[in-house]
């Protein structure tokens, strides 16, 4: 077990369970906004990093959890797992919800990669560069990416999957900005069904700038038809707050007995008990292998 992580919130894709094939960290971009860090394996390679036998059968124990996708992502660049295609195509046959792939887009360039990324239901590429000189700065590629390839591969792409396209722009201060209506042109010529527009929001490999709001908003000019990807609202509304804290001082409950009592779907029960559980309100534990949840004043099961 280890292959899968959260259900996390997920900006983009709500309550995400995670699937990673990667070794950390493993990709052809050493991308200067990167969340996990500087890339420690620049490869464009592909291998076999996880045994497919058991990352199937760790989807298939998690299958009833809730979830809103079950989304390869994780330590790297999911395509370059040789295994990603097969694996995609079981576990569309083991969970309810879509299952999505993260790419950097760069491996479309291969049918064979199209091939197996298209067995997913949503697929969400990225594009922060238009041009040689910008894709270098940013993305900083392993040899032999170009940067044009990788645009005629999302065209390709486009015409052969008939799935959702959510293309990420993610714009960094004094980086790409300024190559912005080159981008957008790019961008909407791979006829994505949705253009998401994101900046620096978490800690990056290097000290780089996100954009304001009012420069944000002002991208949406740039790119007409493009969102912003939202901020996460981590609010949970009074009166559920109320009700929740006073189900869990009573006695500890699981999700589902949480969501019967407060008519919530079991997505925004996950969701409300995360925040609460991050806000130090209730606590979570383990017995006979069910996951309850309980007020922190009452630990009483
Ligand atoms: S492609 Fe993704 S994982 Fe790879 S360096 Fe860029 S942000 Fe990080």
């Amino acid at each position: 077990m280890g292959y899968l992580f959260g259900p996390v919130l997920s900006r983009r894709l709500g309550l995400s369970m995670g699937v990673d094939l990667l070794k950390y960290k493993t990709c052809n971009l050493d991308c200067i906004y990167c969340e996990l860090g500087r890339t420690a394996c620049l490869t464009s390679c592909r291998g076999r990093f996880v045994p497919p036998d058991k990352v199937l059968a760790e989807i298939f124990a998690r299958r009833d959890e809730p979830f809103d996708h079950l989304t390869f992502a994780g330590s790297g660049e999911p395509t370059l797992s040789l295994d990603l295609g097969e694996i995609v195509r079981k576990a569309r046959e083991i969970v309810g919800s879509p299952v999505a792939v993260i790419t950097n887009s760069t491996l479309l360039t291969s049918p064979k990669v199209r091939r197996e990324v298209a067995a997913a239901d949503v697929v969400l590429p990225s594009l922060d560069a238009a041009s040689a000189k910008a894709f270098r700065a940013i993305n900083r590629p392993a040899s032999g990416l170009v940067i044009e390839e990788i645009i005629q591969g999302l065209r390709d792409f486009r015409k052969e999957f008939s799935g959702e396209i959510w293309l990420e722009v993610m714009l960094v201060k004094d980086v790409n900005d300024h190559d912005a209506e080159m981008i957008a042109k790019a961008a909407a010529s791979t006829n994505p069904d949705r253009i998401q527009l994101n900046t620096v929001v978490r800690p990056p490999a290097e000290p780089v700038d996100p954009l304001d709001q009012e420069e944000m908003q002002r991208m949406l000019e740039i790119f007409p038809g493009a969102e912003l990807i939202p901020d996460w609202d981590w609010s949970v509304p009074a009166k559920t707050r109320d009700l929740l804290m006073e189900l869990l001082s009573q006695r500890a409950c699981t999700l589902e007995e949480i969501s019967a009592a407060l008519k919530l779907s079991s997505s925004d029960a996950i969701k409300y008990c995360k925040i609460m559980e991050h806000d130090g309100l209730i606590s979570r534990r383990l017995h006979d292998g069910k996951l309850f949840f309980h007020a922190v004043v009452c630990r009483a099961m």
